[in-house]
């Protein structure tokens, strides 16, 4: 029994993560990525944005009934963001966040009948830290079954957005 106690305790299997399983990640500047994208269409949000939170501002959900958002009550900033479930060149299968002019871009670029999935590009934002997310279609879907399945970014940002709330 004593030996036992000496020996270290031993766990193969990594310990659950904590949090959602696909991350969201923003591309920022000087950061280049390729991307495949997963989603047929952009998942679109109306957030306000809390330049005093936090150390570098924090974003939040608009609430659909306006006397219950805390942030429509104090007057905060309204902005819309979008989201894709992609399969990224860096971060692998996650969600990227958008800007209204770089999701402006997707689609116009995208065509046809507007089906995002499977269209491949590189999204980058010049390097200045201000400078603007751009897309650049290279290559129009093939078979798009192959690709794995969409997410919905919803659980996520809802995640995110209280554990953001608790954090701070
Ligand atoms: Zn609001």
């Amino acid at each position: 029994m004593s030996e036992r106690k000496a020996l270290p305790r031993r766990q193969d299997d990594p310990p659950p993560r904590t949090g959602p399983r696909i991350d969201v990640k923003r591309v920022v500047g000087g950061q280049s990525t390729t991307i495949c994208i997963l989603s047929s269409r952009i998942q679109g949000f109306i957030v306000h944005w809390d330049v005093a939170a936090g150390r570098k501002g924090r974003s939040g959900p608009c609430l659909q009934d306006e006397s219950a958002c805390q942030g429509c009550k104090t007057g905060l900033a309204k902005k819309w963001l979008g989201y894709l479930c992609v399969i990224s060149s860096m971060w692998g299968r996650c969600f990227i966040e958008l800007t209204p002019e770089a999701a402006r871009q997707i689609t116009d670029q995208a065509g046809g009948n507007g089906d995002l999935r499977g269209v491949r590009g590189r999204l980058y934002r010049t390097s200045a830290n201000n400078g603007r997310l751009r897309f650049e279609v290279s290559e129009f879907r093939e078979s798009s079954e192959k690709l794995p399945k969409d997410e919905d970014v919803s659980p996520v940002l809802e995640w995110l957005w209280n554990w953001q709330r608790k954090a701070s």
